[in-house]
């Protein structure tokens, strides 16, 4: 999938600091060794095939705005590679940021229709219904 129409990653590098690399040996939460701090990848011509391949939720969904850029909410939505879940990874130094009012009504929008929708913040994880209630998973 491509980018939705007048997206870009810009300065974010939400995908290369919350997630877990494991190909790189990279843990959730440090940034990736190739992280420019301002923004960008050292790398970027020459990137990894799995990094030209991951796109988060925001970058292809044209309907998603803006505000709702990960590294402007803290929060990754993206399809989880190994469940059927659709996920807001959180920032490690951001854990709360699934509840952020814009992140969460859409998270909603997404339990309403029937997907299993979970929010990550490192080893806590939290699944968000339909009804708009939310509560740990076990
Ligand atoms: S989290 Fe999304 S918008 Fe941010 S750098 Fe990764 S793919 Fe791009
Ligand atoms: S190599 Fe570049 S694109 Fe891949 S995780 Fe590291 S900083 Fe991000």
């Amino acid at each position: 999938m491509a980018p939705a129409p007048g997206k870009s990653c810009g300065s974010c590098t939400m995908c290369c600091t919350a997630l877990e690399i494991p190909e790189f040996n990279k843990p959730a939460g440090p940034p990736c060794e190739h992280c420019i701090a301002s923004g960008g990848c050292k790398i970027y011509t020459s990137r990894p095939q799995l990094c030209r391949d991951f796109e988060c939720e925001w970058l292809t969904e044209r309907t998603l705005p803006a505000t709702l850029r990960p590294d402007r909410v803290g929060t990754i939505l993206m399809e989880a590679d190994d469940t059927d879940e659709y996920r807001a990874v959180c920032s490690p130094s951001r854990p709360n940021a699934w509840r952020h009012p814009q992140v969460f009504a859409h998270l909603v929008r997404i339990a309403k229709t029937g997907r299993t929708v979970v929010a990550k913040a490192g080893l806590n994880s939290w699944r968000i219904f339909a009804s708009g209630e939310w509560g740990p998973t076990i």
